[in-house]
């Protein structure tokens, strides 16, 4: 049985760029479109163009992505005005790309007292906004602002608003839970009753975390029959944010329950990139890194000290192997792992940029390329003994005194220094350079990932 696509939206440069004291650059925009597009993210929303000269900008000479669809955000249409003499809708169209998402009101208290027009009227702001955009060849998305708490007040409004957008041709229509009060049992409930008028393969999630329930409700709504979610990287966003795509994009490709049913444009190779853009985030807003997230966090999969993995295990990416830990024959450690002092017994494959430190690493092993194994502070003593048949991957730094054994084979590119032994490695000085600076900046990733 073939499996139902979950499409990824990225909202970090327009919802998340809205959150206070965040004020991203040209840049920095262009950083994290490239990071989200490497990734596989189906949608980047760019911005607001003609809201900020930034955005503007932004949108007038667009990132290259090459499968994602950049998208540019903006409002519906203002009464009184047709969707052609609309500015801000000008300003849409004229930011050029293939998809624009679209905001408006679904609550009928909203839009009598926030917009001070008539619930029809709003309507027929939807549908020629919908329209507008749909003969104008554009992949068209609606968020429907406080989606939820309209569905509580008058459920065939909020419905009907939904319908002026489905109704006329737009790809997805978006549940927005805009102020995160919602629970997940709600979620299900709601969605499940919605998605029997709008099919699930155009319905989407954006959900706010006021609540902590953001990553919750994104992952009951596609219980409930979504197929689109939204949010950002670490769950940046005003108040207490928005989704975190950085946690829910692993639950969707490790937890059994969806990955058995679901497909995502992000492949599980592609998981320990992650990390690499939650830190770039952090980064850009001069942010120290959150030990405790879920996943990305330093301090995710952190074993007790002394814990023995039995044969056969694998042991997930990002995990942190206390000293002490045995890990016994044929087990697997995934990408990004950091031990130190732990025996890894033979047959076990170690993926690639693992730091390894101290650790002794038994026969028949193979150690994945970008791999540091030395000693964390100091290269000045590395007891990594790797033994006979072992193949350690190229662009790997091992520092002395490393022992190789008979018949280990060091791929090309990788760094010893002296008082190794070792019958295999021929490198040019070039080469040497070249992986030198390579491993410098794979060791500052992993440097990361211990502080
Ligand atoms: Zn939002």
């Amino acid at each position: 049985m073939s499996k139902e696509k979950i499409y990824i939206f990225d909202t970090t440069l327009r919802d998340g760029a809205q959150t206070e004291g965040v004020d991203f650059s040209i840049e920095d925009k262009n950083k994290i479109a490239k990071v989200l597009s490497d990734i596989g993210v189906d949608y980047v929303e760019g911005g607001w163009p003609g809201a900020n000269p930034v955005d503007t900008k932004f949108f007038s000479s667009p990132p290259k992505m090459q499968q994602t669809l950049f998208t540019a955000f903006g409002m519906t249409k203002k009464t009184g005005r047709s969707a052609d003499n609309d500015p801000g809708l000008a300003s849409l169209m004229n930011a050029n790309t293939p998809a624009v998402c679209v905001v408006g009101k679904s609550w009928d208290f909203h839009v009598k007292v926030a917009l001070g027009i008539q619930k029809e009227e709003n309507l027929e702001n939807i549908k020629e906004t919908a329209k507008h955009f749909v003969k104008n060849n554009k992949e068209f998305l609606f968020d429907a602002e406080h989606f939820f708490d309209g569905y509580k007040a008058n459920p065939e409004y909020a419905i009907d608003c939904l319908k002026q957008a489905y109704d006329n041709g737009a790809r997805w229509v978006v549940l927005c839970d805009t102020n995160g009060g919602t629970l997940p049992n709600e979620v299900r409930e709601i969605v499940s009753k919605v998605s029997k008028i709008i099919p699930g393969n155009n319905l989407g999630i954006h959900a706010h975390n006021d609540t902590e329930n953001a990553v919750a409700n994104s992952l009951a709504a596609v219980e409930s029959g979504v197929r689109h979610i939204q949010g950002t990287i670490n769950g940046l966003g005003e108040r207490c944010g928005n989704a975190n795509l950085m946690s829910i994009i692993p639950n969707l490709c490790l937890k059994k329950s969806f990955s058995d049913k679901y497909e995502i444009n992000i492949k599980k190779d592609k998981l320990s990139s992650l990390t690499e853009c939650s830190r770039l985030l952090d980064e850009i807003l001069n942010r120290k890194p959150n030990k405790n997230m879920a996943y990305v966090g330093a301090s995710a999969f952190s074993h007790i000290e002394g814990t023995k993995i039995d044969d056969n295990v694998v042991v997930g990416p990002y995990a942190r192997l206390r000293p002490g830990t045995i890990l016994k024959s044929h087990v697997k450690i995934g990408n990004f792992v950091e031990t130190k002092k732990s025996i890894i017994s033979n047959k076990s494959k170690v993926n690639h940029l693992s730091y390894i430190g101290d650790t002794f690493v038994g026969k028949n092993s193979n150690i994945g390329a970008g791999t540091i194994t030395c000693n964390y502070d100091g290269i000045r003593k590395s007891k990594t003994k790797i033994l006979d048949n072992v193949f350690v991957g190229s662009n790997t730094s091992l520092v002395a005194p490393v022992k190789l054994e008979s018949k280990s084979v060091v791929g090309a590119g990788s760094v010893i220094t002296k008082n190794v032994k070792s019958k295999s490695l021929a490198l040019t000085r070039t080469e040497q350079k070249e992986v030198k600076d390579y491993i410098r900046k794979k060791k500052n990733k992993c440097v990361e990932l211990l502080e």
